[in-house]
């Protein structure tokens, strides 16, 4: 089975991240950027599969050229091979483009059959880019899963959300988003790392992937960020001393701010 990994470069989660002043997109340079961990597992979700059916796994980043970094390393945990799309024009853009460019570079993978994602990005956290993809080709899509089984053409999912879990099953070809249960990823080995060198990186521009400047960037975004403010700094909170009505203070505060 050929399966497709989408994967992103992120700010470090333990970095100070934080927008540009000039047009309030993602300041790249004020944090260390890593391969977003749910893509650590949507990868080893592919793996596993590939390990156990066969077939070959293809990982595609939509970002700038410092992304290879989080493509050697999906290559480095067992994937085959990569597309990288890299392009100035991207800059800014916005879920809804993102989707549809993915969407172009999914279509490029010969057998691709199945798609997997994070169920949601730690920097744009849209949750959204898989189901716009699936929809875009037309393929099934069963996001937000904790469990996967691929049986022949039928994919088998636990999908886990705050009001409980579903148990979904759709054909081939498919969207799937993975959270965090899915799956633990393993480390890349030594003889990973040194084969990922070697291991095939197409590189295209949007002219190369047919997609017109029109389509993307922040001047063509369906979203905009207005304004964008640091969060205050955390206050030491409100102390209540229990002078025996400790509880019926504790009581009014939480109605107070609507908790109760
Ligand atoms: C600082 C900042 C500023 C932003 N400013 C704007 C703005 O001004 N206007 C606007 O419209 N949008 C803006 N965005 C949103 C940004 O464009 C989105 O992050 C992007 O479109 C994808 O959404 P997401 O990562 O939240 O997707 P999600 O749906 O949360 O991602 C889920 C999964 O989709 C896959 N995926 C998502 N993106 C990619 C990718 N590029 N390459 C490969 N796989 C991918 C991954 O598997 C990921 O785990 C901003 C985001 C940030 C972080």
């Amino acid at each position: 089975m050929n399966i497709v990994v989408l994967v992103k470069q992120v700010p470090d989660t333990w970095s100070e991240r934080k927008l540009t002043d000039a047009d309030h997109t993602l300041d790249r340079d004020s944090a260390d950027a890593v391969l977003d961990e749910i893509n650590e597992r949507a990868v080893e979700e592919a793996l596993l599969i590939k390990e156990a059916q066969g077939g070959e796994v293809t990982v595609i980043t939509m970002g700038p050229d410092r992304a290879t970094d989080a493509i050697r390393k999906a290559l480095s945990m067992g994937a085959d091979k990569a597309v990288h799309l890299s392009d100035p024009a991207l800059h800014g853009s916005c879920a809804v483009q993102t989707a549809k460019v993915l969407a172009t570079l999914v279509g490029t993978v010969e057998g691709a059959e199945l798609v997997i994602a994070g169920n949601e990005s730690t920097d744009g956290r849209a949750g959204a880019v898989p189901a716009m993809i699936a929809e875009i080709l037309g393929w099934a899509q069963l996001t937000q899963v904790r469990k996967l089984e691929v049986d022949g053409t039928t994919v088998r999912a636990e999908r886990e959300t705050d009001t409980g879990i579903a148990n979904l099953e759709a054909s081939l070809p498919a969207v799937v988003s993975v959270n965090e249960k899915i799956n633990e990823p393993r480390y890349p080995s030594f003889k990973g790392i040194m084969a990922a060198k070697k291991k095939p990186v197409s590189t295209l521009t949007i002219a190369d992937a047919g997609i017109d400047a029109s389509e993307v960037g922040l001047a063509n975004a369906t979203t905009t960020v207005l304004e964008a403010a640091p969060k205050p700094p955390r206050t030491a909170g409100q102390r209540v001393e229990d002078d025996g009505t400790g509880g019926t203070k504790v009581a009014e505060f939480l109605v107070g701010q609507k908790l109760i």
